[in-house]
């Protein structure tokens, strides 16, 4: 097995989580093809640096591709990845369960991570099926809500006072002390993880575009390694367009990306309603303004009222997301695709698990005797 540094190049043949110089690790290329299976684990076999513990798999990717009304508005084809189906309602799944199939095998006893939503609960509910002990940390302004869902499977989950950004570096320097592995946002096997969502769309689609709901960058560079390995295989003749979209109020890689800067910046006072985007200095930010301008991607940035009308689009075709899954729809406004382009926009997790912040529909009162009125 052997890492490579996106940034500076340098290469680990141990099990790294980050490299010397800060930035995140990635296993290099795999290239192979294809086999007959049940499930993408299975069909995508040797593109996974570890090999998948399927008996302790929730059922985890293998999402629908849904084909999309919204797209006539703007003259393009659109699909919708639906990975709030997944057995916690979010495609952080997909790496969850990839990494842990890897500390079971190295023989890590505890797992953990630093979250205040998806990723949390996704670790806690794998760490019971996998029998692991789950270490969650969670910043203190983690609401009741969110804590309930990730408390439910069970595991230890801690309340940290102080600088939230500190605890992402901090976790991987006590997790190594103590034998705890960390599944934080991008670790390296939780990016292999998300790759699936790149070969499962190109099982069913070639897109000219694809919009990914980004925010410390993991999910953006899954997918695009996932498109990558594709096409150096030989198995898709041409790489989609991928747009990274965030939130406007914290879009310090769209931000970085527009004044041409190398590095990003801290975006200071974020403000959003997308919370699971709301990252403001993602740890592999640096890694995707990288891969933006090596392959001509882009970046859009939307407004939170943006969002919510994305939100309430997508609940008209049945499918109800949280504000950070309906940015891709947000973003179709401003994007001017070409007439006919094919786009997939992903979903990334579920509106269940932000029901706050959902604008309520219309109800209205009838009393059973005037059910026959209220019916016409
Ligand atoms: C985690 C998450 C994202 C962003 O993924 P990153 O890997 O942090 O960029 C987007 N949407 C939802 C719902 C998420 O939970
Ligand atoms: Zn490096």
């Amino acid at each position: 097995m052997k890492l490579r540094c996106p940034i500076c190049g340098k290469t680990y043949e141990k099990p790294v989580q980050r490299c010397e110089c800060d930035e995140p690790v990635e296993f290099e290329a795999f290239r192979s093809e294809p086999y007959i299976g049940k499930n993408v684990w299975e069909r995508f076999y040797d593109f996974w640096p570890v090999k998948p513990a399927l008996e302790f798999s929730l059922g985890e990717g293998d999402t629908p591709l849904v084909k999309s009304r919204l797209g006539r508005e703007f003259g393009i084809k659109l699909y919708l990845k639906n990975e709030t189906v997944n057995p916690t309602w979010s495609f952080k799944d997909r790496g969850t369960f990839l990494a842990m199939s890897y500390a079971l095998k190295a023989g890590y006893k505890a797992v953990g991570t630093v979250s205040t939503g998806n990723m949390a609960a996704s670790v806690a509910a794998y760490a019971s099926r996998f029998g692991l002990k789950a270490k969650i940390f969670v910043s203190e302004s983690a609401s009741e809500e969110k804590l309930k869902a990730v408390g439910v499977y069970g595991g230890d989950v801690i309340r940290v006072r102080g600088d939230y950004g500190r605890l992402y570096f901090e976790s991987l320097k006590l997790g190594e002390k103590l034998g705890v592995h960390f599944i934080n946002s991008d670790n390296p096997f939780r990016i292999e993880g998300y790759k699936g969502i790149a070969f499962e769309i190109a099982e069913e689609v070639s897109p000219d575009y694809v919009l990914i709901p980004t925010s410390s960058g993991g999910l953006f560079r899954g997918i695009a390694k996932g498109f990558t390995e594709l096409h150096e295989s030989g198995l898709i003749d041409d790489l989609p367009t991928l747009i990274a979209v965030q939130a406007e109020g914290c879009s310090p890689i769209c931000r970085a990306f527009k004044e041409g800067k190398a590095k990003i910046e801290r975006f200071e006072n974020p403000k959003t309603i997308a919370k699971a985007i709301a990252n403001p200095y993602p740890p592999s930010g640096n890694a995707v303004l990288k891969l933006l301008r090596e392959f001509g991607w882009g970046c859009v940035s939307v407004s939170d009222e943006e969002i919510k009308e994305g939100q309430r689009k997508l609940a008209g075709e049945g499918l109800f997301v949280q504000p950070a899954s309906a940015t891709g729809i947000a973003a179709l406004e401003k994007l001017d695709l070409p007439e006919g382009a094919k786009v997939v926009s992903i979903l990334t997790g579920s509106g269940l698990k932000t029901l706050k912040n959902t604008p309520a529909g219309k109800i209205r009162e009838c009393p059973l005797e005037e059910l026959e009125n209220c019916l016409r």
